[in-house]
């Protein structure tokens, strides 16, 4: 009789953004004359840039002919992307990344889940509330946790709520974690992490013996100069973080696929007896078991990415989402809302009107004004009363939603 991993079973049902799809359907189907505008869902709306579009030409045009024909790549990914990726999106922030411990892949969302595997099943994870719902989710499916419980919260997983109070930065917990996530600038509530607060955290794993994975998805729309790409710009941030990355939001490749995660050879974990043993070795391991290698011609494409002329279109595709987020952080906080991120990142969290509950918000916005964002209290039991706008749209439809809103 085949047994079903019974952890699976705990996941609250429904998950967030199918959810949001059903109600959204629902109404388009009841008033089809309407035109619903969607800031919900975190997806790109601009295509490839050309140097890139070129890029991915020239790498599909190779595999047609026998003198440039590829076949299965290096499983950890070409060198030509781990060096260039080292160079251009490490080193010039002072941040010292080696090529070789850079492990190419075709998703942060499948890097992050699956990194837990290599930790102990034993492990206590902590994470932030609200959160990318990705990390707790996996943390469920990897038997790591009890059933949910009625606060929210599934027993085992250590949350760290962020809110207004503490600035959407997560006090140091009083159990200690073995693994904590943290994603700066975060998705949802668009706000960054300084220099001094990632430090606490270093130092704070440091002292513990902890694993910091650290979701950097959202690097490339930091704007303030002081605030950190990278955790590694942090002084021993080496010994205790593994980063993510990922080009899906940076440069348009959600469709495209691709992402690095950085697992820095002085990173240690322990086995039962206590010894160090470096954690990369065992993602080495694990992902040229599991994993192939990302295509080449997405591999060339996003090499592209850090070429000078790719650096420059990418740069300005981000400006225009970064100013679709000003549009609509200066239109929110105009009408009165309470307004956190937009200006180092793409989303703009706020305090629903007159403490609604998220999906109270969301019912109206959709009926009254036809626009569609993501319910705050998807992300967490911290983040009911919030709201998440995406500035991922076309200009038109910015300015629109926010005249609409003023309606409502
Ligand atoms: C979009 C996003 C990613 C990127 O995932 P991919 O699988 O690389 O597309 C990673 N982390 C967060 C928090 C995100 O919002």
């Amino acid at each position: 009789m085949a047994q079903i991993n019974e952890n699976y079973l705990k996941l609250a049902a429904g998950y967030l953004f199918p959810e949001i799809g059903r109600r959204v359907n629902a109404f388009a189907q009841a008033n089809p004359e309407k035109r619903v505008i969607r800031m919900g869902i975190g997806d790109v709306t601009q295509p490839l840039t050309p140097a890139v579009i070129k890029a991915f030409h020239e790498g599909v045009e190779e595999m047609a002919h026998p003198a440039t024909f590829k076949g299965y790549g290096p499983e950890l990914g070409y060198a030509f992307l781990r060096t260039v990726i080292a160079e251009k999106a490490f080193a010039s922030r002072g941040a010292h990344v080696s090529p070789d411990d850079i492990f190419i892949s075709d998703g942060s969302k499948c890097d992050t889940g699956n990194i837990q595997e290599i930790f102990g099943s034993n492990s206590r994870i902590a994470i932030c509330d609200p959160v990318y719902p990705v990390y707790a989710d996996t943390t469920v499916m990897s038997g790591k946790t009890g059933n949910m419980m009625g606060n929210g919260y599934y027993d085992g997983i250590i949350y760290m709520p962020c809110t207004a109070e503490n600035h959407f930065i997560p006090e140091l917990p009083d159990e200690v974690p073995d693994l904590i996530f943290l994603c700066y600038p975060n998705n949802p509530t668009g706000t960054v992490a300084t220099k001094d607060e990632l430090k606490k955290w270093v130092d704070y794993a440091l002292e513990h013996k902890s694993v910091i994975l650290f979701d950097a998805a959202y690097e490339a729309f930091i704007r303030d100069p002081e605030i950190p790409h990278s955790i590694y710009e942090i002084e021993n941030a080496e010994k205790v973080a593994i980063e993510f990355r990922s080009l899906s939001k940076t440069a348009g490749f959600t469709g495209t696929r691709l992402a690095y995660t950085i697992i820095p050879s002085a990173l240690m974990g322990y086995d039962s007896q206590g010894n160090a043993i470096p954690v990369k070795k065992l993602w080495d391991r694990r992902h040229s078991t599991k994993f192939n290698g990302v295509s080449y011609p997405v591999q060339k494409a996003a090499a592209a990415v850090f070429s000078e002329e790719g650096q420059k279109e990418t740069q300005a595709v981000i400006d225009y989402y970064m100013e679709n987020a000003a549009i609509i952080k200066k239109s929110l906080t105009t009408l009165g809302y309470e307004v956190y991120g937009g200006e180092n990142a793409p989303y703009i969290w706020t305090g629903t009107p007159g403490g609604m509950k998220s999906w109270e918000f969301f019912d109206l916005l959709l009926t009254r004004a036809n626009v569609v964002g993501t319910p705050g209290s998807g992300f967490g039991p911290a983040g009911e009363g919030y709201f998440r706008f995406s500035a991922f749209a076309d200009r038109e439809n910015v300015l629109e939603a926010m005249e609409r809103i003023k309606t409502v």
